[in-house]
């Protein structure tokens, strides 16, 4: 994993929060500072315990990142803070629901749990700023048609002025005049109203289309182009429905890129992103009308099989697991042959679980159970006593 670049962090970054809280940039003395400076100044007290807390804190967090074996960057430093802190409130409750779940955290959990805090914070703005610019256009072209209605009202008035005018015996050519004026001034207004309310629409038609590409790239994972977390979980939901509907088995299978890490640490992260790209692409091949194969986050995929019972589904996994482990995949940049690139999965029924997270959970536990009794193979879950 390349670690981001102090120089480019943004002032509400990670590197600026964990500046923050250790006290980094600020003008707070060091500890031996202090010391040399205690017995002039008064209410260095507070100083002191302002230390030991950071300190303790340093410690916590450091502790954390050593027990789960986390690597030291900044994302993975930011995340143990909030947990241990509690400061953010979301970060801190995916963390402790992956602890009471698993007992431990990866550092692909981690950066998933950091992803996903990302994408709950990036799409709403933009899409509210895109409703906001959508509400100001229909706005204006509401205007527009009241306009045009009102002018249309007013010259039916006029003409009607004008035609009691004709019906008088001494109508003459003035009253013709101002009839041809009015159809003129008519004309030229329902032009301009024409022209505003084709601008109109096409602001609309494009704001229509950014809002298009924003709802597909709130849906997508850039990387591999496969359907995202998000996009996955509005499928699940249709796809129960219709599963359940059709009395037709619904199974799920999360799938988890052995040693990943060790990938990435060997070939680099760029040859880590081809990997990823190229099991997306494997996985892929099963897709279709009843199969839907989504990023879950970082080296793991999840896979939605609708009328496929479990042993079915995960058979399905099994042959796409079996056709990774026999590939010999070789670095593009350096020509290096890279070692066998395996994956484990975990499937489960969805039906056989309270609730379609229970069934996950369940899929989760197996892909679990998977990795610990070696990797490379797919596990059933169990079913729930009932
Ligand atoms: P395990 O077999 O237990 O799953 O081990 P692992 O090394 O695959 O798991 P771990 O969770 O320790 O590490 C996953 C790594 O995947 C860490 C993270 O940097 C990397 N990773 C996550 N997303 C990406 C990505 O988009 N590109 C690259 N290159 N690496 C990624
Ligand atoms: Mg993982
Ligand atoms: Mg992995």
């Amino acid at each position: 994993m390349s670690a981001p670049n102090a120089s480019s962090d943004k002032p509400g970054g990670t590197l600026a929060k964990l500046g923050r809280i250790f006290g980094i940039g600020e003008t707070l003395p060091n500890e031996s500072e202090i010391s040399a400076a205690g017995e002039r100044e008064t209410g260095n007290g507070h100083m002191r315990r302002e230390v030991e807390r950071r300190k303790a804190l340093y410690a916590d967090v450091g502790d954390f990142l050593f027990a789960h074996d986390l690597d030291i960057t900044p994302l993975n430093f930011g995340l143990a803070l909030d947990y241990i802190t509690g400061n953010d409130v979301a970060i801190e409750k995916a963390v402790r629901a992956i602890l009471s779940d698993r007992g431990r955290i990866t550092n692909g959990v981690a950066e998933q749990i950091i992803a996903d805090q990302r994408a709950e914070d990036l799409t709403p703005d933009s899409l509210t700023e895109m409703l906001a610019q959508m509400e100001a256009n229909l706005n204006q072209i509401t205007g527009i048609a009241d306009q045009s209605s009102n002018s249309a009202k007013d010259f039916g008035a006029a003409l009607q002025a004008q035609a009691a005018e004709l019906s008088k015996e001494n109508a003459g050519g003035e009253t013709i005049a101002n009839l041809v004026s009015l159809t003129r001034s008519m004309i030229e207004k329902t032009r301009e109203v024409e022209s505003r309310m084709r601008e109109g629409q096409k602001q609309t038609r494009l704001l229509q289309k950014n809002l298009e590409n924003a709802r597909k790239a709130a849906e997508q994972d850039h990387l591999t182009g496969l359907p995202n977390r998000r996009a996955f979980e509005s499928t699940l939901r249709e796809e129960c429905a219709i599963a359940r509907e059709n009395g037709e088995p619904l199974s799920v299978a999360f799938c988890d890129i052995d040693h990943f890490k060790a990938v990435n640490d060997t070939h680099g992260h760029d040859a880590g992103d081809r990997v990823l790209k190229f099991v997306a692409g494997l996985l892929a091949k099963v897709s279709g009308d009843k199969c839907h194969v989504a990023r879950h986050g970082g080296e793991e995929f999840v896979l939605l099989f609708r009328g496929l019972p479990v042993a079915e589904a995960a058979k399905v996994v099994d042959d796409a697991r079996a056709d990774m482990a026999s590939r010999n995949l070789v670095d593009r940049k350096t020509g290096e042959r890279m070692d066998q690139v395996t994956f484990s999965g975990g499937v489960a029924d969805m039906f056989a679980h309270p609730e379609p997270r229970d069934a996950l959970r369940a899929a989760d536990r197996a892909l679990y159970l998977a990795k610990e009794h070696g990797r490379n193979r797919v596990y059933i879950a169990r079913e729930p006593e009932q």
